[in-house]
This record gives structure tokens, C-alpha cells and sequence, in this order.
């Protein structure tokens, strides 16, 4: 193995028994009855013996339209993970720098040090903000070849402002990548900014918003140029006929989708004033999850007494920046008012 490698944990998410499950940002609904079964009825007529279109050219086409933005503007890929492996492939790499701004979504920083790239880690305000002067400042000295802004950021959910954007799109000598996973269930994204004269790439996925995280389909929306750059590293047919298929269905199911998207916003207001109410930190949220910090309690301990309740929830507390932070994510309604009442006893029982 490298030996860069042997410095590099893998990135997994406690898995322990529970019968709320509240730690993975999924969302809590199935995708629509009558998606499934046109996805079954498409999969039997399949030519299973042929590759698959290798271009996806309908499922680009599908998700360009639905955006209001030419085909050739939109790469598709197994998750938006693989998105950004095709990016940092493509634009970084050996002797080249990624800028993230900490705490962010780990697999930035991962996936650039796997494909050789080195990483510098900005810093963000003790209440998870960005300032845009700093920012600004460290893309001068550090000269990355992406910048990588995630939107609302996982896991605090706050929503990065466009004059952030703005100005981080002046200075970048190279790529700005916005991580926009979680961005239907927010106010604002900065998909309207992308042009083929601007160096910006929005990255989209299906695993949350459309409830299809078993499907691994991501994509992103980005200059026509970038799309033609992550085509070259992208391996042949890599995306499969099943998946080009479940995502074209999916974009006849807008409105069902988007009447998903509506019901987790309300139940990410309702957990918000349910942890208002009791004595946690909360972070403004616009994602399907909200972070917080018992005020009086060790996070490990609420979080261990979630889980003898049933309750399992992200575990932030001993990653760097977020001491005693836990993570929950938006459920159904039921679920929902599980956690809240399990915090509750939780919290009495651990504050001291
Ligand atoms: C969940 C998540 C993704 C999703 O990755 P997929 O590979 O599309 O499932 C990407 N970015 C962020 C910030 C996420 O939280």
C-alpha cells in the first residue's frame, strides 16, 4: 500500500442496533409506489447483454431539463461521491492543493488525499460561519486547484451565503466545487451561477432529497469544458443502465418528491423548537438534520443514553471542532417525537 495512505482512516458511521435510526441524513420516506414499479417494469426490457449508454445521454438530458440548463452542462455518476473523485481526478491530483473550510464533509478532504492531492483545512467562526475576508485570504496563499464550499454544510446545515459564493468565485485561481447534497431543502443554491465563463461546479445527488440513497446516483451541474475534463477520467460505462434508468424515472415524480422534501422541512422546524426548548446549543439548520451541544452534558454520554432509549443519532462529539456536538436527522413525524421525548430523559439523566 502507499504510504500516504497509512495515515488515512476510513470514513464509516456507528452502526449499532437501534429502532430510530436518525445518524445517516437518509431521508425517512420510500421513493413514490408508482416510481417503482415503472423502474420494474423498464428493468425487464433491458438489453442486459449490451453495454449501456455510456454518455447517459437521456438521464443528462432529464436532469438538464428539469434544471432549465443545456445537456452538455451536466456529468452524471454512481453517487455524488464518485462526482467528486472525478473532479479531484481531473483538477487536482500529485503537487496540486484542495482548499476545505473545517468542519465540512470528510469525504472533501478524503477523497483529495487518495488521489494524491495535498489538502489545507481553513477555519470557519466558533458559530460554524465563514468569513468571506478569510476566506478570500487563504485562497491567495494557498492557491487551490478546488475550492470546496458544502451547502447547507453537513454536519452543521448552515447554509453558506451567496456573497461567500460571490467572493470566493472572484478569487479562485481554479475550481470552486459547492457540495449542494442538501440543497433542495434550503432556501438558497447556487446552481443559477453556473455559466460556461465562470469556474463553478454545483454537485447535486439522489440519496437524500429523492430518497434513492440505495441507487447511487449523483451528478453535478458545472461549465460545459469541466463536464468534457470529468468525462476523460470517468471509466468506461461506469454508470449502469439500472441507475441511468432509476434516475430518468425518478424526474417524472417531481411533485411527489417534492411534497417529501416539504414534510422533512417541517420536521426539521419541529425538532429545532422541540431542542429550543431544553438545554442544547442548536446550530441553524437548513439541511434534513440539526446539529447541537447539551450545554451542561457530555455529548458522548447523550448520546449514549439515546441509544439505551433506541435512538441513534450522529456522534460528532470527538471529531475535531465539534466537541460534544450531536447530529440528528430529520425522521418521520413518529420518529421525530421519539428523539425529542428520549433527549429529554436523556438530558436529565446524564446533567449532573
Ligand atoms: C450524503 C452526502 C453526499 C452523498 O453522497 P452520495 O455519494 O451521493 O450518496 C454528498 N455530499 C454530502 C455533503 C453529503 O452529506
Amino acid at each position: 500500500m502507499r504510504d500516504d495512505l497509512r495515515a488515512l482512516e476510513g470514513y464509516h458511521s456507528v452502526q449499532v442496533a437501534a429502532d430510530v435510526r436518525l445518524n445517516t441524513n437518509e431521508s425517512p420516506f420510500p421513493p413514490p409506489a408508482g416510481w417503482r414499479e415503472e423502474l420494474a417494469t423498464a428493468l425487464h426490457d433491458v438489453a442486459w447483454h449490451r453495454y449501456p449508454d455510456r454518455q447517459a445521454t437521456a438521464l443528462r438530458a432529464a436532469i438538464a431539463a428539469w434544471h432549465g440548463v443545456p445537456g452538455e452542462r451536466v456529468f452524471a455518476a454512481n453517487g455524488s461521491n464518485e462526482v467528486l473523485q472525478s473532479l479531484l481526478l481531473a483538477y487536482a491530483g500529485l503537487g496540486r492543493r484542495v482548499l476545505t473550510f473545517e468542519p465540512s464533509y470528510q469525504m472533501h478532504a478524503q477523497i483529495a488525499r487518495v488521489t494524491g492531492a495535498a489538502v489545507v483545512a481553513g477555519e470557519r467562526r466558533a458559530d460554524f460561519t465563514l468569513d468571506p475576508a478569510d476566506a478570500v485570504a487563504l485562497v491567495g496563499e494557498a492557491r487551490p486547484a478546488i475550492t470546496f464550499l458544502c451547502s447547507p454544510n453537513n454536519p452543521t446545515g448552515i447554509v453558506e451565503p451567496p456573497e461567500t459564493v460571490n467572493a470566493l468565485l472572484d478569487a479562485v485561481p481554479g475550481l470552486l466545487v459547492i457540495d449542494e447534497a442538501y440543497a433542495q431543502f434550503a432556501g438558497w443554491s447556487a446552481l443559477d451561477l453556473v455559466a460556461d465563463d465562470r469556474p463553478l461546479v454545483v454537485v447535486r445527488t439522489f440519496s437524500k432529497t429523492w430518497s434513492m440513497a440505495a441507487a447511487r446516483l449523483g451528478y453535478c451541474v458545472a461549465p460545459a469544458w469541466a463536464v468534457e475534463a470529468l468525462e476523460l477520467v470517468a471509466l468506461p460505462y461506469h454508470l449502469d443502465a439500472a441507475t441511468q434508468i432509476a434516475g430518468r424515472l425518478a424526474l417524472d415524480h417531481v411533485d411527489a418528491m417534492d411534497a417529501r422534501v416539504g414534510q422533512i422541512v417541517a420536521g426539521r422546524e419541529r425538532i429545532a423548537a422541540g431542542l429550543a426548548a431544553v438545554d442544547v446549543d442548536v446550530v441553524p439548520s437548513g439541511a434534513n438534520f440539526v446539529l447541537f451541544r447539551p450545554r451542561r452534558a457530555g455529548g458522548r454520554a447523550v448520546w449514549q443514553a439515546l441509544v439505551d432509549r433506541g435512538v441513534l443519532v450522529r456522534d460528532c462529539s470527538s471529531w475535531p471542532r465539534l466537541d460534544d456536538c450531536l447530529r440528528v436527522t430529520v425522521g418521520t413525524p413518529e420518529e421525530n417525537e421519539r428523539f425529542l421525548a428520549a433527549l429529554g430523559e436523556a438530558l436529565a439523566e446524564v446533567t449532573s
